[in-house]
């Protein structure tokens, strides 16, 4: 006998033969001899439609900080209805069949989170009342994406409601996977499995059989919204299994493996340490490109000619540049490849005004999977940096990593400074590194994913000192805007440039943020784009095999796309592009690197439209 958490999402149970069908499944699980504890979406487009409803009774005048407080206590109110219904229906329609069961939201079992709305982190969830009723036999149906708040003045529960921000029923049913203890958590959707692409605009994207935890947490968090990022994020941390299958068929689906047994404490589930380990890294040299024109094709013919002789780059930023239709270029790789990396840059007619090498340099980076969608980290780890006096040549983030070039003599003052700040051990820089089990046999890039809700923001003419980074961050974090692929550009002038992402619904409240700061913290101008999207090719074999991301850039030249933004890890590769271009970015990638298979994957929820 097994202990199984299943999820069903929105397309699921989506109307009243498809809650029967997942009744079916759900009754044969438990007449195999397995106790099963059930996490719904609410039915199809129902979050869209309470969303829409709540838009259609509001006026249109630009609400001041308390009422938006306000606004999102009612909002989480509204969204949790979503969710009772379908709990209560399904538990329903099991006991129709003979099948004991009951039906709890998120208050009644006792999901505790923060007292945040509409974006509440899971504290603990109390397992008591789930294993009483499995102990009468009885299926337990419990609402995903909702919760109750602590009161921090007590630190008890209080009785408001909230919510966990879009997709959350995934991190519900894992959370609650995690705490009841269950031998696995199998997420039921609409398509077979974690496939190498969206296969709504792949179709011939190919089905995964495994993919390990750090793959899918870049995936999920780089917009394949297959499962909520959170999600991967406590499966990792707690060790539990789980699996992600299509409610619509038998097959096995894929497995999400994590390579060590989670250490995380079941009282504070989502908000574990940030920052697992600091790493430096002196085998480096920094190569930095000036002012070359920004025209499709400059990446790749950079990057093609290194990987043709074998060069390893490790750390690539391109950000834009204040001065139209330039861009600048800087990467960094292991000291023995300096010669012909020279050689090779230099010998490149791209138009480049200047090329600098820097061999005193060191990379400096912090991992953890806790930092996603938490904006105070990538400040933090900056200010404690100013704080030691040490300027920051370049920034490159990941979901959850971020790494900084220094100076190499900055090198212990840096890792003292983080790891008083951060609380972490020093791991050496290989062994930071993730690597799948039979690697020999799987393809470098895994899954290539778009996220088409994202805004650019750079911030020009920022003083090159101690500092600046931090201060910029912090004026975001106050207001609670996580940011991504932070880049900061290399420059011969006295001057950097530093741009980032946000999600679009942050970029307003972003842009007037940091206007308001600019002449306080003495920077430039600050421009946005709302018209980008994100595309991200993720692997965890990626770093074993150079010319990776220079196969990327290439197929985007051949496509005539052009590539704003670059910013890589060891295991992804994210380009801004327009976003008009975005679907045509995705499609060459997953061409070029021959993933697709030979049948369309159906995707039964959207033929239903
Ligand atoms: P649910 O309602 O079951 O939570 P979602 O709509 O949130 O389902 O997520 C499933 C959808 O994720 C699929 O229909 C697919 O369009 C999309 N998707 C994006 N990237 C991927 C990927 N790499 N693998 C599988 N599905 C993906
Ligand atoms: N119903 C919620 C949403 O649509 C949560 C979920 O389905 O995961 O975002
Ligand atoms: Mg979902």
């Amino acid at each position: 006998m097994a202990l199984i958490v299943q999820k069903y999402g929105g397309s699921s149970v989506a109307d009243a033969d498809r809650i029967k069908a997942v009744r079916d499944r759900i009754k044969r699980t438990v007449d195999a001899g397995n106790q099963v504890v059930v996490i719904v979406s609410a039915m199809g487009k129902t979050t869209d439609g309470l969303i829409a409803l709540a838009q259609s009774v509001s006026t249109n005048h630009t609400p001041t900080l308390i009422e938006i407080a306000a606004k999102e206590r009612e909002m989480d109110l509204l969204l949790a209805t979503g969710e009772q219904v379908t709990i209560a229906l399904l538990s329903m329609a099991l006991q129709e069949v003979g099948q004991p069961a009951i039906a709890m939201n998120g208050s009644q079992v006792r999901v505790v989170t923060e007292p945040n709305h509409t974006r509440a982190r899971i504290l603990y969830v109390e397992p008591d009342q789930i294993k009483a009723a499995l102990a009468l036999g009885k299926v337990v149906v419990i609402a995903g994406f909702q919760g109750v708040a602590i009161d921090p003045a007590t630190g008890l529960p209080s009785t408001e409601i909230t919510t966990l921000g879009r997709g959350g029923s995934d991190t519900s049913a894992v959370a609650i996977a995690a705490a009841i203890e269950a031998d696995i958590c199998e997420i039921y959707t609409d398509v077979p499995g974690i496939l190498t692409t969206d296969p709504r605009i792949v179709p011939k994207a190919q089905m995964l059989t495994e993919i390990t935890c750090d793959e899918m947490l870049e995936l999920a968090s780089l917009g394949a919204k297959v499962l909520h990022p959170r999600s991967v994020e406590i499966a990792r941390n707690f060790g539990v299994k789980m699996c992600v299958r299509s409610s619509w068929l038998d097959d096995a689906g894929t497995v999400i493996t994590s390579p060590r047994i989670g250490t995380g404490n079941l009282k504070s589930l989502e908000v574990n340490r940030f920052v697992e380990t600091v790493s430096i890294d002196y085998d480096q040299v920094k190569i930095a490109l000036l002012q070359i024109p920004d025209r499709p094709g400059i990446a790749s013919q950079l990057f093609k000619s290194l990987a043709a002789q074998g060069i390893n780059v490790d750390l690539i930023i391109q950000a834009v540049q204040e001065t139209e239709g330039v861009n600048d270029i800087a990467f960094t790789i292991p000291q023995n490849q300096l010669l012909l990396a020279e050689v090779v840059t230099r010998g490149l007619e791209i138009g480049a005004s200047l090329v600098t090498v820097d061999s005193n340099v060191a990379k400096i980076s912090i991992i953890g999977v806790g930092m996603i969608g938490r904006p105070g980290v990538a400040a933090q780890m900056f200010t404690s940096l100013a704080e030691a006096g040490i300027n920051i040549q370049m920034i490159s983030t990941s979901e959850i990593k971020i790494s900084c070039v220094i100076a190499a003599t900055d090198g212990e003052s840096a890792i003292a400074a983080i790891q008083t700040a951060f609380n972490v051990p020093v791991r050496s820089h290989q062994a930071c590194e993730i690597t799948s089990e039979n690697s020999s046999d799987i393809s470098p890039v895994r899954g290539v994913a778009l996220d088409r809700n994202r805004a650019r923001i750079a911030v020009q003419q920022v003083p090159d000192r101690p500092g600046m980074a931090a201060k910029i961050l912090e004026q975001l974090v106050e207001q609670n805007i996580s940011l991504d692929m932070i880049v900061q550009s290399q420059s011969d002038r006295d001057v950097n440039e530093i741009a980032f992402t946000v999600a679009i619904a942050d970029l307003a409240k972003a842009e007037t943020a940091l206007k308001e700061y600019a002449k306080v913290l003495g920077y430039g101008e600050v421009s946005c784009d709302g018209d980008i999207s994100k595309v991200s090719i993720v692997g965890a074999n990626m770093i074993h095999q150079s010319g990776i991301a220079a196969r990327m850039f290439s197929a985007l030249a051949d496509a005539n796309i052009n590539i704003e933004m670059i910013a890589t890890s060891e295991i992804k590769v994210s380009c801004v592009v327009r976003d008009h271009q975005a679907e045509q970015a995705l499609k060459v990638i997953h061409q070029e690197f021959n993933l697709s298979g030979d049948h369309a994957i159906e995707v039964p929820s959207a033929l239903k439209k």
